[in-house]
């Protein structure tokens, strides 16, 4: 079963999570990783693009590159004495991206190509959120499919 195939299986068996991340970019995957770090590992991370990234896997023109010193524009937790450059260009932080995601094992508990459409408080518990999400489907317009997942306190 690929690691798609899993995911989507953990999902459907079961409908609620402690956490629910929306997004991977540099944000979305330190909380993950956080998480993970703290053995809380009752979280999902929905990400409507294929991969981790965000920002950076999305800008991709020309000379593209940070404008803060790439060893401060890094996870405190994972510094990076491979930089080439002191503000490094967008190929190199998506592929740090992606190397720390894999590294600290926590593309398993990512739902990729798949986008949150809505988010409600449950006032009624005052702990869960409800979200529902659809697959995004590139290449066909039009396919797509809706699932409800719960996040927050059972
Ligand atoms: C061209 C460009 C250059 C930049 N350069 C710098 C820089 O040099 N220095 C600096 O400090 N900052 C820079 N920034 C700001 C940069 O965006 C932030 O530093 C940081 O990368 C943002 O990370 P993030 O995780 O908050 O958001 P993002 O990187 O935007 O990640 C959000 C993720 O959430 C996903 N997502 C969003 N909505 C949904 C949804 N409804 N369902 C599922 N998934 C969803 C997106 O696909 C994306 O992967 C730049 C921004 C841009 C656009």
């Amino acid at each position: 079963m690929n690691l798609y195939a899993r995911v989507m299986a953990q999902v459907a068996q079961r409908r609620h999570v402690s956490t629910l991340i929306i997004g991977s970019g540099f944000a979305g995957l330190g909380a993950a990783i956080r998480l993970a770090k703290d053995g809380l590992d009752d979280y999902l991370v929905v990400e409507r693009a294929p991969e981790v990234g965000g920002t950076w896997r999305d800008n991709t023109y020309p000379g593209a590159a940070c404008d803060v010193p790439s060893h401060l524009y890094s996870y405190s937790f994972e510094l990076n004495p491979r930089w080439s450059r002191s503000f490094s260009p967008q190929p190199e932080i998506q592929d740090y991206l992606r190397t720390v995601a894999n590294k600290y094992r926590v593309l398993d508990k990512h739902l990729f190509d798949t986008e949150v459409t809505h988010a409600e408080w449950d006032e009624s518990t005052e702990q869960s959120g409800r979200h529902h999400e659809r697959r995004v489907h590139r290449g066909r317009p039009g396919a797509r499919g809706r699932r409800a997942v719960r996040a927050g306190a059972a």
